[in-house]
């Protein structure tokens, strides 16, 4: 048993006011594998005025010192990378080997190129009209995470927020309190002031919104649903902070006739049940070409049926379980309405898999036939469950592509450069992929429409930590 009784605040662990608890559950087996406290207001007010202090000094230390505390925190994080991967595992059901390369990877992942980025990064030049501008840090900044990306989503808040001078409040997702114990210990590790950075645990409703609202917080940093983003929004709107939100997804995979479909087709199911489906950025819609529609569907077909589902703990490319029963519920939910809706299941459907009773594991589920106003087409089901639309023309493909609230990540597949660009241009998406190709660490991440407005990792994301003040150069 884990239990997390204690929050890092002011560079010490310290017992919280709160003293609501809530079981943390292995979700392979629904077990109980240890005990959290969650936080209330009073403890993000300590945490709060522990930022705000410790902002006084870390606000005006030379950036080589806060780049050599970043290049610390990286040693330490390939160090304890394993012990991450772990944690990860127990806490929200990745497979160790998507965990550990993937998972855990991607906090080293993200430093590496956030101090490539911080180091081409001038905090101080002369504009070309004879001014000078510096990028000064904002202040106190509130940092929430979700639970399915519990690291990667943490190091691209926490690791600009510092790099830019900043202080922070991580408040992450209450479901995965390991990975963040860890990322705390490292922190502490690598020696950062005491305040600089402080973790309190809580859910939403209270500790998030206590944040949202709190006039000493400059700055909220947020990455969950659509939902609870907007509701960070309203919080923060009476003492206007800055708010950089990534939201949720629904992304279209766009697969047209000269394709490789062979290749194109599995990795496109592959993708969409990686993590179990709960990635925000998975290819959902996969939307073909009506000339090679059914010849596509056979080929997800066989994908799909391929896809284990097994142990977390063992390694392989199966997927797991999914992380809760809230999780379960909605997602049995919403295949039960695609089947109401008249989608046709080619594989799947709902219900748990043969020999997985216990945990929250489902069956990676394919719908074909589908429109893009069915339910399974625009609401973002976080499970494994792909639906696949055919199109006509090009001119049809990007309008379904685009047909949808979200605006996170788009896929575009075609042996034709210029029919390639073209659409990609045309497709309201932050982040493409072409032809199985994705971005690495260091370029932006993030969305349009309800997406998000913001954009993390590399250079784009440190911005974002960063407030601009000019001055004429001086004269007496
Ligand atoms: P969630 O919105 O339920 O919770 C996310 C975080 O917000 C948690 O820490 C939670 O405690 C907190 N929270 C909830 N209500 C709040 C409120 N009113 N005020 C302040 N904080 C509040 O989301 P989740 O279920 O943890 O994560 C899944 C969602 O996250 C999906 O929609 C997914 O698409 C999205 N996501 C987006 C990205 C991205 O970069 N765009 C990355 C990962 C996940």
């Amino acid at each position: 048993m884990t239990d997390v009784t204690e929050f890092y605040i002011n560079g010490a662990w310290v017992t919280p006011k709160g003293t609501e608890t809530m079981p943390i559950l292995n979700p392979a087996t629904n077990g109980q594998i240890g005990t959290l406290t969650l936080g209330n207001a009073e403890d993000a007010d300590a945490a709060v005025a522990a930022a705000k202090a410790a902002f006084e000094t870390w606000g005006l230390t030379p950036k080589a010192e806060r780049r050599a505390l970043l290049a610390r925190l990286l040693e330490i994080s390939e160090a304890r990378e394993e012990e991450m991967a772990l944690a990860i595992t127990a806490e929200m059901g990745a497979p160790i080997t998507l965990s550990r390369e993937q998972q855990s990877a991607s906090g080293t992942g993200h430093l590496r190129a956030f101090l490539e980025a911080f180091d081409a990064m001038e905090e101080e030049k002369t504009l070309p009209n004879g001014d000078i501008l510096s990028h000064e840090p904002i202040g106190v900044c509130g940092l929430i995470t979700p639970w399915n990306w519990p690291i990667n989503q943490i190091s691209l808040k926490v690791i600009p927020a510092l790099a830019a001078g900043n202080t922070c409040i991580l408040k992450p997702s209450e479901h995965t309190p390991l990975s963040a114990k860890i990322y705390a210990e490292m922190i502490h590790e690598a020696g950062f002031p005491a305040g600089v950075f402080n973790l309190v645990y809580g859910d939403g409703p209270n500790v998030g919104s206590a944040m949202s609202t709190h006039p000493d917080i400059s700055m909220m940093s947020f990455t969950g649903s659509t939902r609870a983003g907007a509701m960070v929004t309203k919080d923060a709107a009476d003492s206007v902070k800055r708010v950089a939100l990534e939201l949720g997804g629904k992304s279209p995979n766009v697969i047209f006739a000269d394709a490789d479909l062979d290749a194109r087709i599995p990795e496109g199911v592959f993708g969409c049940f990686s993590n179990t489906g709960q990635s925000c950025n998975a290819p959902t819609r996969m939307l073909v070409e009506r000339s090679v529609y059914d010849r596509a569907v056979e080929l997800a077909a066989q994908a799909a049926k391929a896809q284990a589902v097994g142990d977390p703990m063992e390694e392989g490319d199966h997927i797991g379980p999914l992380f809760d029963k809230i999780q379960y519920d909605r997602v049995q939910v919403m295949i039960q309405k695609g089947i109401d809706e008249g989608a046709r299941v080619v594989v799947g459907g709902t219900g748990k898999p043969d020999g997985f009773e216990e945990g929250w594991f489902v069956k990676p589920t394919l719908f074909a036939d589908v429109t893009n106003d069915m339910a399974i087409a625009q609401e973002e089901v976080f499970g494994p469950v792909l639906v696949m639309i055919p199109f006509d023309t090009e001119e049809e493909a990007i309008e379904i592509a685009n047909d949808t609230p979200y605006g996170l990540d788009a896929y575009v597949s075609t042996g034709d450069e210029a029919r390639a660009l073209r659409v990609v241009r045309r497709i309201r998406a932050g982040g493409i992929h072409i032809n199985g190709r994705g971005t690495d660490y260091g370029s932006p991440f993030g969305g349009f429409k309800q997406s998000g407005n913001g954009r993390e990792g590399g250079s784009h994301g440190l911005s974002e930590f960063y407030e601009v003040k000019v001055r004429p150069p001086f004269s007496a």
